[in-house]
């Protein structure tokens, strides 16, 4: 049974949408357009549109968008195909729902929402599957401006996933992010910033790591905000300090999600609104996407992003809230 209020603010719509097909082919695992295609009845998906730029995505779509209609836009790739997609939210009107087709390397907003990972069940999920009104947050820095979808990373996050690998991905999970596990294999910086939550006063703070997070997991997998749900209109604020874990060798590879959180260089809020300002350059990420900047503002986006999402079993959950 679909846990309850996941139709609340959205009330099935029974008739078939036009589709859009963003196909990005430079995405991890993606398959080439042309073999999406066979699969694919082209009288009902016309429109195929090849993501080589992302910021001619946006205008692309609008050219194609059939005006006035309700129009489902499939995006097929990782998370910065969704990404990209979803800059289209800026402007766009409530006739345009989103899907993604997992099939990058990281796909973490596909893992909070329960979207299969299989690019073929997640089509079929895609183009029939029911609307989920998620959150977005609103980021704004020195000299960019986008929607999160899935998650804002300041600090060494992004750099150093990329030298992990999957087995001590796997093994370590969330604790990869304190120094004792990761710190031996790449060079781990300390960051300062002031941070202020829903205009409050501004903390000063030391950190490694500092996820802004919508979704549960970054860098493929790894779960930084278990608690997080996509629709709370909260957006998880957790900050990993610097220091030394004595206890992290006894962890010896086993590790509950839940205790990672508990950690005490681990700090987890929840906020609306988070303004970050450094005097240094952070080093920073969104869905995936780096830039560096001095000042970043977020900005929750309650429930403003149609995005399609499976019905779930009894035994299954998802980020977004079960009430
Ligand atoms: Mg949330």
């Amino acid at each position: 049974m679909e846990p309850a209020g996941f139709y609340q603010n959205a009330p099935p719509d029974l008739s078939m949408p036009s589709f859009i097909v963003v196909v990005n082919s430079k995405s991890g695992s993606a398959l080439d357009p042309e073999q999406w295609k066979t699969f694919a009845d082209p009288e009902q998906f016309p429109v195929w549109i090849k993501l080589d730029d992302v910021d001619d995505i946006v205008a692309a779509i609008n050219q194609q968008r059939p005006s006035g209609q309700r129009c489902r836009i499939l995006a097929a790739g990782g998370d910065g195909t969704i990404h990209a997609v979803a800059q289209h939210q800026i402007q766009a009107d409530a006739t345009c729902e989103y899907a993604v087709i997992p099939v990058g390397s990281g796909n973490d907003l596909a893992r909070s929402l329960a979207m299969p990972l299989n690019p073929v069940a997640a089509w079929a999920v895609a183009t029939l599957g029911p609307v989920h009104w998620i959150d977005v947050i609103e980021c704004t820095w020195d000299d960019g401006h986008c929607l999160a979808t899935n998650m804002v990373t300041i600090g060494n996050t992004g750099a150093f996933l990329r030298d992990l690998t999957p087995e001590v991905k796997q093994r370590w999970g969330p604790f990869c992010y304190l120094r004792g596990v990761v710190d031996v294999a790449v060079n781990l910086q300390t960051f300062h910033a002031d941070i202020a939550l829903d205009g409050g006063k501004p903390e000063h703070r030391e950190f490694l790591n500092c996820f802004i997070a919508n979704g549960r997991t970054s860098g493929g997998g790894l779960t930084v905000a278990p608690g997080a749900k996509l629709d709370d209109g909260l957006a998880e604020v957790v900050l990993i300090r610097d220091g030394e874990s004595p206890e992290i060798a006894g962890l010896v590879g086993q590790y509950a999600v839940g205790d990672f959180l508990a950690h005490h260089l681990v700090e987890s809020r929840q906020a609306r609104e988070i303004r970050i300002e450094s005097a240094e350059e952070l080093p920073c990420t969104v869905d995936g996407e780096v830039f560096t900047t001095r000042t970043l503002q977020l900005k929750v986006r309650p429930r403003s992003f149609a995005m399609v999402a499976p019905v779930l079993g009894p035994a299954q959950e998802r980020g977004v809230a079960a009430s």
